[in-house]
């Protein structure tokens, strides 16, 4: 008699070992690729790594994930009874690769059993290589678009960034993004200069030299940012003579207004704009204001502006921007 659940249960049996031929067929593949990475192949054949992936019939992102997994399998033996079982996948074991370390082995390949890649990444961004489970914090996703040339400038950092942390580890894009914001912000943010320059004082207060270098250098950036019509430096021009404020002073100045526009609001909240801030005077330089630390504050553009209205009335500014749009057309 037929029987059509006695022949679904044989094709089922063959697919399940059809399956487990399959994923011993790219533990082998998985295996050989790391003998050939190990003999730099591709190098002693004379192929890019490109070419050498194509070459061996996958595409150049297969060939790195397998290399990868290699790698790890090669430090974490029991990782390869996870890819044998079906219990993860190669491309998962690519992306734990670059973080694993012998302390949160154990944690990591027992953390991406049967998960999704997002259950992957989300697992990457929360352990620690010392093996500890950070709480999870909310993600994001971020797309972006790059061109060639920019996108060479992503591989060349994520190359230093190797070789800086040793060992062949291919940091991840979020990884080499978070050190990229980490060494920007160490080198820009007037906060963080200000905290370096205090620091530096405490510690030999005769180093005076390198401090007021590092002013000049904020000087710049300062000026580049504030635009040439506002705040106090108009509608009086900055005068070629008026001096640079001291270093100490700017210093002291964004500690203590904490990196954050001081303009208070009528209702007594505190303007929140961290960004394009400008050191602004209390009283008008123009109007006899010196660059004390009590006659300076950190204001945003917009504020800077209707501070200036405000002590030279709007009427004086609006001329004043009539004067400079008069001087640059004849329309009016
Ligand atoms: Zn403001």
């Amino acid at each position: 008699m037929y029987d059509v659940r006695e022949e679904l249960l044989e094709i089922v049996e063959e697919t399940k070992q059809l399956h487990t031929r399959e994923r011993s067929i790219t533990l082998e593949s998985v295996s050989l690729i790391g003998e050939l990475e190990r003999r730099n192949a591709a190098v002693n054949l004379s192929m890019t790594s490109e070419q050498f992936a194509v070459h061996i019939g996958l595409t150049p992102n297969q060939y790195w994930k397998r290399a990868q997994a290699a790698r790890l399998i090669r430090f974490h033996p029991e990782a390869q009874k996870l890819l044998e079982s079906g219990e993860t996948q190669v491309s998962h074991l690519a992306l734990i690769a670059p973080k694993i370390t012998q302390a949160n082995s154990e944690l990591l390949l027992d953390g991406i059993k049967h998960k999704s890649k997002r259950e992957v990444a989300l697992l990457l961004s929360r352990i620690t290589a010392e093996g500890d489970l950070l709480p999870a914090e909310a993600t994001f996703e971020l797309r972006v678009t790059l061109t060639k040339s920019q996108g060479e400038l992503l591989d060349r950092a994520r190359e230093v960034l190797a070789n800086m942390r040793g060992g062949g580890r291919m940091p991840s894009l979020p990884e080499i993004l978070v050190k990229a914001l980490e060494d920007l912000l160490d080198k820009r943010d007037p906060l963080k200069k200000a905290e370096r320059a205090k620091a530096r004082a405490a510690n030999s207060p005769s180093s005076g030299k390198e401090a007021s270098d590092e002013v000049e250098a904020e000087a710049d950036t300062v000026s580049n940012l504030a635009s040439p019509g506002n705040g106090d430096q108009s509608p009086t021009k900055k005068s070629p003579s008026r001096p640079a404020i001291p270093a100490a002073t700017r210093h002291t100045v964004w500690l203590r207004d904490r990196g954050q526009c001081t303009w208070v609001h009528p209702g007594g909240s505190r303007c929140p704009e961290r960004g394009m801030l400008e050191l602004d005077h209390i009283k008008m330089w123009c109007r006899g204001g010196d660059h004390s630390e009590d006659n300076l504050t950190l204001r945003c553009r917009r504020h800077n502006q209707v501070a200036a209205e405000q002590e030279l009335g709007t009427g004086f500014m609006a001329q004043a921007r009539k004067r400079a749009a008069g001087a640059a057309s004849l329309a009016i």
